[in-house]
C-alpha cells in the first residue's frame, strides 16, 4: 500500500509583513493578529475583498505568479500537500479558508463543520504561505447566500455519484470556486484528487468559462492505515476509523483485479462492484456507491451489453470511486486503474 511520506517544511524563506504601513487596511481580530505575528514568518490575513484585490494587484505589478489553494479549513496534511504544490508553481500562495454554505444541503453538517482558523493560520505560517483569504459569508455572498446567483455544474458530470445524494452540492462548489477565481485571478489553482468528481467539474468549468489559469491535480494523502485524510475523519471514533479503512482496502483490491486484465466485460465490472460493496457493508459501513468509471468523464459501462467486452485497443484510464457512511459521517475516496486490454478479435 502506498503511504505518503511526511511533509517537510519548505526551505524558501520569503518574509512578508502581516500588516502594511496603513494598519486600517486590515480588520483582523487582535488575538489572531498577535498570533500571526508570534512566529518568525508572518502571513497576511485578508478578510475583505478590497484588501484582497489590493494585495493581488501589488503582486501582479511586481510580475509575480499567484497560486491559489481553496479550502474549507481545518487543515491537515492533505491540504498542506496542495500548498507545497502551489508553492512549486508560483511566487506567492494564497490559501482560502471558507466553509461555503451553498455546497451544503439542508440536512448536512454546515453548522457543525470544524472551524479552526487560528490553528490553520499557524500551520500555514509554518509552511511559509503568503496570505490567507478568510472571508465572511457576506463577503462572498453580498446579497445573502439564499439570494445569490448560482452557477450550475455540468449536468452529466454533476448529476452522478455524489451529485445524486447531494443535490445542488456541485452548483455550490462551482459558484464559490468561480468567485475565488474572479476575486484572485490566480495563475494556478490546486485541487485534490481525493474529491475526484469535484476536480473534473472544476476542470470542466475552467475550460467552459475560459479562465486564464492552470488547474493542478494533487494526489490523495492518506493515514498510514490507508484511510484518506479528511476533515470529517475527526467525527469518527477510533473503532470507526479502523472500520473505515475498508474503503481504501476495497478500492485497492478492485484496482488490482482490474489491472490483472481478466475482468473485461460489463458483467465482470458489476461483479467486482457488488463484491466490494458487500465487503464495505460487512466492515460496518453503509455504502452509497462503489463504481468503476472512465477516468476522463466518469461514464459508466452500463451501455455495454452484458457479455460484451470493452472495445479498447489501447490502455484505458479508469477510476474506481466509493462513498460510504460510517455512522453519521459520509466518507469518499477513489483510486486510478489502468486497463490494459487488447481489442477483441
Ligand atoms: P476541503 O477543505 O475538504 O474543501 O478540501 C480542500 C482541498 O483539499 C480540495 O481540493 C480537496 O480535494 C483537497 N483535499 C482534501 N483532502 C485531501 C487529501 N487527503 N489529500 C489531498 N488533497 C485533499
Amino acid at each position: 500500500m502506498a503511504v505518503s511520506p511526511p511533509l517537510q517544511r519548505p526551505t524558501n524563506s520569503k518574509r512578508f509583513p502581516i500588516l502594511p504601513e496603513n494598519s486600517d487596511y486590515f480588520e483582523v481580530s487582535h488575538s489572531l493578529r498577535a498570533k500571526a505575528m508570534s512566529t518568525d514568518h508572518s502571513i497576511l490575513l485578508l478578510q475583505q475583498r478590497p484588501q484582497l484585490w489590493a494585495q493581488v494587484r501589488q503582486w501582479r505589478q511586481q510580475g509575480l505568479r499567484i497560486g491559489l489553494v481553496p479550502t474549507m479549513g481545518n487543515l491537515h496534511q492533505g491540504h498542506l500537500s496542495l500548498v507545497e504544490q502551489a508553492q512549486r508553481h508560483s511566487d506567492r500562495v494564497i490559501v482560502s479558508i471558507f466553509v461555503n454554505p451553498t455546497q451544503f444541503g439542508p440536512s448536512e453538517d454546515f453548522a457543525l463543520y470544524p472551524r479552526t482558523l487560528e490553528r490553520d493560520i499557524e500551520q500555514l505560517k509554518a509552511f511559509q504561505v503568503d496570505a490567507v483569504f478568510a472571508p465572511s459569508p457576506d463577503e462572498v455572498y453580498p446579497h445573502g447566500h439564499d439570494q445569490t446567483m448560482l452557477l450550475q455544474a455540468p449536468l452529466k458530470l454533476g448529476d452522478t455519484l455524489c451529485g445524486l445524494s447531494r443535490p445542488g452540492h456541485f452548483d455550490g462548489v462551482v459558484t464559490v470556486v468561480s468567485r475565488l477565481f474572479n476575486m484572485i485571478q490566480p495563475d494556478v489553482a490546486v485541487f485534490g484528487e481525493k474529491d475526484y468528481q469535484q476536480l473534473l467539474i472544476i476542470e470542466y468549468m475552467n475550460r467552459e468559462l475560459g479562465y486564464p489559469l492552470e488547474i493542478l491535480r494533487a494526489p490523495t494523502m492518506r493515514e498510514s492505515s490507508g484511510l484518506a485524510m479528511s476533515s470529517r475523519n475527526q467525527y469518527l471514533s477510533d473503532e470507526q476509523r479502523r472500520q473505515a479503512t475498508a474503503i481504501h482496502q476495497q478500492l485497492s483490491w478492485c484496482v488490482e483485479q482490474l489491472e490483472r486484465g481478466q475482468f473485461v466485460t460489463k458483467a465482470d465490472y458489476n461483479a467486482l462492484e457488488a463484491q466490494a460493496t458487500k465487503a464495505l457493508a460487512e466492515a460496518g459501513l453503509a455504502p452509497e456507491y462503489f463504481t468503476i468509471r472512465r477516468a476522463d468523464n466518469l461514464h459508466s459501462f452500463d451501455d455495454l451489453p452484458a457479455g460484451s467486452q470493452l472495445d479498447v485497443g489501447q490502455p484505458l484510464a479508469l477510476r474506481v470511486l466509493a462513498a460510504a457512511r460510517m455512522g453519521e459521517t459520509r466518507l469518499i475516496d477513489n483510486l486510478p486503474a489502468q486497463l490494459v486490454q487488447s481489442k477483441p478479435a
